[in-house]
């Protein structure tokens, strides 16, 4: 299919480049490095050969997430903003940008999200998962009250906001000892951003701001095919649960978020969250360059789904979404 629009591709920028390092063995380190900071070279090479129209960029992770000290995290996401938006203008025909924002202090993240929309054209922004605020061990997840305002200028810019993994840290880790391997992008970062997406479900942000669209990658994060689960359990018990959100989860999950198909290029899973939320908000994405372009697009070009949602999914329902030209 050509036309199509991705949404979770990423770039580096040097402060930024070592906090891919962990998550890939010493051999493929130089390619994994080259990918990342390439946008004008073999990424659009790329796009072209795959019919990949546009991609909307942002930072790679954990980067500005990961830097307890808010002043510091507030620098670097304006670095990586102003370097995107100085790279968009130079190809406008084929990037676009989600803002990098310093969650570590509401206020300046709602500054950063103001200037990145309004006075840089980004689109949205990208967070990859909860912040270190001051403490490395300490950390907070967006559900919580500090944040609201921080969503109440979101919702009121009109700008999606993806909810993108980390790792959890080692202190929360207990369950991966001895099984590293199930860190990353294989279970933990599914488990951890899963949670934080729940979180935010039924703590009734979405009753506050009706409006807001969050987008989460890798087919939903496992929350497409538990999502009744959540809201049936023990059924047959009276007000079972007890959130302060005011309806189901599964409502909110429909009304409120966004899935793309980033690094989970399977047609069993992306059938099964046709189901659940509808091909009209689910979106095509690779995340390039920690996955491979090409296994998304030969994927999804020949998924067994109809053309018409081929279409919605790989172009039109992100044109509508972001308000592309
Ligand atoms: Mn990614």
């Amino acid at each position: 299919m050509k036309g199509k629009i991705a949404l979770e591709e990423h770039f580096a920028i040097d402060e930024t480049l070592l906090d891919s390092r962990g998550f890939f063995p010493d051999d493929v380190w130089a390619e994994v490095k080259d990918r990342v900071m390439d946008l004008h070279g073999r990424r659009i090479r790329l796009m072209d050969e795959h019919g990949i129209e546009t991609m909307i960029l942002s930072l790679n992770a954990p980067t500005v997430q990961a830097i307890p000290d808010p002043k510091r995290a507030n620098e670097i996401a304006i670095k990586a903003n102003d370097y995107l938006a100085e790279q968009i203008a130079k190809r406008p025909d084929r990037f676009q940008g989600f803002a990098a924002l310093p969650l570590q202090d509401p206020d300046l993240a709602t500054r950063e999200l103001q200037r990145c929309v309004k006075d840089l054209g980004f689109v949205g922004a990208l967070v990859n998962g909860f912040s270190q605020v001051n403490d490395p061990n300490n950390i907070v997840y967006y559900d919580m009250p500090q944040f609201w305002d921080f969503w109440g200028v979101l919702e009121s810019l009109d700008v999606p906001f993806y909810l993108h993994p980390r790792n959890p840290l080692p202190i929360h880790s207990k369950i991966y000892e001895g099984h590293s391997w199930l860190m990353g992008p294989s279970w933990a970062f599914g488990q951890e951003t899963a949670v934080h997406a729940l979180r935010l479900m039924g703590s009734g942000l979405f009753d506050k701001y009706p409006k807001i669209q969050i987008v989460l990658g890798h087919m939903g994060e496992g929350l497409p095919f538990s999502m009744w689960r959540v809201d049936n359990c023990n059924a047959w018990i009276p007000n079972r649960h007890n959130y302060p959100a005011k309806r189901k989860i599964g409502e909110y999950f429909q009304d409120n978020f966004h899935i793309t198909t980033s690094g989970n290029f399977r047609t069993q899973a992306l059938i099964n969250t046709m189901l659940e939320i509808g091909s009209d908000r689910i979106m095509f994405s690779t995340d390039w360059p920690f996955e491979n372009i090409d296994h998304a697009a030969i994927w999804f070009d020949a998924a067994t789904i109809s053309e018409d949602d081929r279409l919605k999914i790989g172009r039109t329902n992100a044109k509508k979404l972001f308000k592309l030209k």
